[in-house]
C-alpha cells in the first residue's frame, strides 16, 4: 500500500482535520498522481454533512483534482510519468454497459459508478477517498489530460464545476440567439456564465448578492438582476429561453419558471437537499420544461478541458492553505466565494 495524507471528517458534525491513510498499490492500468490543487465544491459540504443520505466516514472530500503523474502501471498507454492529469467526480465504472460505452459513466447501468469519495470501489467494499490529499491512485481510463497552457489552480474546478455546466449547455445547444439566465453566481454559476458567453448566448445573472454585479459583468454577463427585488424580476417575465439553476439551497422554482418564455427550459444543476415543490400548472403554462444534468462523462470532460485550453477559460479562484478549509466551507455557505476555493495541496 502507499502511504497518503489528507484532511478528513469522521462524522457529519466533525470539522476537517489531518488524517493519514493508504492508497492501493499501482496496478497495471493505474496511475499514481501527486495532487497539486483540489477545488472545494459545494457538493463536498453537502456530503460531509450527510445531506444527501447516509455518508461514509471517515471521508476525505474533493473531486476537482489536478496533479502530476509520478508513476504508471505496466499496461498504461495514455500517460507517462511527468504528465499533468485531472480527476473529477468518478474514478471507475463497469465501462462495458451501453451507457458507459456511450460516454455517460455517471449512469453506469450496473450501478458500478465509483465516485471519487464517499463511495466504494467496484468490489463494493473498499472505500474511496478524494482529493483533499497529497496523492491518488486511479485507473487511467478515468484520468483526463490537462494542458500546461493554463494556470493549474484555475483548471482544478473545471473537473466538476466546469463539466457540470459545459455538459447541459452543449446538450441543449445553447448558442447565439438564446437568452440564458444563470441562477446563482457561485462555483458552478460563474463557469456557466463563461461557457454560455463563449457559445454566444445573451447571459443574465440572477443573484441574491448585489455585490456580485461588477464581477458578473467582468465574467461576460450582459445583465445582472438581484432576485430579492421583485420589481426587477418582473422586467424579465417570459424573457429567457433557458435558466441554468446552480442554487445549492431551497428556493422558489415557480418564481423563476415565470421568467421563461414559451417552451423555455429550466435546467437544474444545483442539488438542494430538499424535495422540489411547485403547483402542476406552473410548468404547463407556456409548455415550459424542467430538466436536470449530472456532471458529464469522461470523454466530454476531456472535450471540455481541451475547449478551455484552446479558449483560455479557467475558473476564478481563491487559492488557500489546507488549514483554512473549515473557514472556507463557512464562506461557501454564506455565498462568500469568488468564485471557487482551491486548496494548494503542497500545504497538506
Ligand atoms: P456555490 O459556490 O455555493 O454556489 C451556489 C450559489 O447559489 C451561491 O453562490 C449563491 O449565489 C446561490 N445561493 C445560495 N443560497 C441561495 C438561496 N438560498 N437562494 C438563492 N440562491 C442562493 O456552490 P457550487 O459549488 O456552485 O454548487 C452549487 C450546487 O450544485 C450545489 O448544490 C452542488 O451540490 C451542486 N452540484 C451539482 C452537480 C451536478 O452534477 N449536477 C455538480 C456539482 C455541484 P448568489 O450569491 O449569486 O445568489
Ligand atoms: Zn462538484
Amino acid at each position: 500500500m502507499i502511504a497518503a495524507k489528507g484532511y478528513a471528517v469522521h462524522s457529519q458534525t466533525d470539522k476537517l482535520a489531518p488524517w493519514n491513510f493508504e492508497r492501493r498499490n499501482v496496478g497495471p492500468k493505474d496511475v499514481l498522481i501527486e495532487i497539486l490543487f483540489s477545488g472545494i465544491c459545494h457538493s463536498d459540504i453537502h456530503q460531509v454533512r450527510s445531506e444527501w443520505g447516509p455518508a461514509k466516514y471517515p471521508m476525505v472530500p474533493g473531486h476537482e483534482i489536478v496533479g502530476r503523474i509520478t508513476e504508471v502501471g505496466s499496461a498504461v498507454s495514455k500517460f507517462k510519468a511527468g504528465d499533468l492529469a485531472g480527476i473529477g467526480c468518478m474514478v471507475d465504472s463497469c465501462k462495458e454497459c451501453p451507457t458507459c460505452q456511450g460516454g455517460q459513466e455517471q449512469f453506469c447501468e450496473k450501478g458500478e459508478t465509483v465516485w471519487t469519495y464517499n463511495s466504494v470501489e467496484r468490489d463494493k467494499v473498499t472505500p474511496t477517498y478524494g482529493g483533499y490529499s497529497n496523492k491518488i491512485v486511479c485507473t487511467e481510463e478515468f484520468v483526463v489530460k490537462v494542458s500546461d497552457k493554463l494556470p493549474l489552480s484555475g483548471v482544478a474546478p473545471l473537473l466538476c464545476a466546469g463539466i457540470t455546466t459545459y455538459s447541459p449547455i452543449k446538450r441543449w445547444g445553447i448558442n447565439k440567439g438564446h437568452k440564458v439566465a444563470v441562477l446563482g453566481l457561485g462555483g458552478l454559476g460563474h463557469m456557466a456564465v463563461k461557457f454560455a458567453v463563449a457559445f454566444g448566448a445573451e447571459v443574465t445573472v440572477l443573484s441574491t448578492s448585489p455585490s456580485k454585479e461588477q464581477d458578473a459583468k467582468k465574467l461576460g454577463a450582459h445583465n445582472f438582476v438581484v432576485t430579492k427585488n421583485p420589481d426587477e424580476l418582473k422586467k424579465y417575465a417570459k424573457y429567457f429561453d433557458f435558466i441554468l439553476d446552480s442554487v445549492s439551497a431551497p428556493h422558489d422554482y415557480e418564481m423563476y419558471f415565470k421568467l421563461l418564455n414559451v417552451n423555455g427550459v429550466h435546467i437544474c444543476v444545483g442539488i438542494p437537499p430538499v424535495p422540489i415543490q411547485f403547483p402542476g400548472s406552473a410548468l404547463m403554462s407556456g409548455n415550459r420544461a424542467l430538466t436536470a444534468s449530472s456532471i458529464g462523462g469522461i470523454e466530454e470532460t476531456q472535450e471540455m478541458l481541451d475547449y478551455c485550453a484552446e479558449h483560455g477559460i479557467v475558473s476564478e479562484v481563491e487559492v488557500i492553505n489546507i488549514n483554512y478549509v473549515n473557514e472556507a466551507y463557512e464562506r461557501v455557505l454564506g455565498s462568500d466565494v469568488k468564485y471557487r476555493f482551491v486548496i494548494d495541496m503542497a500545504t497538506v
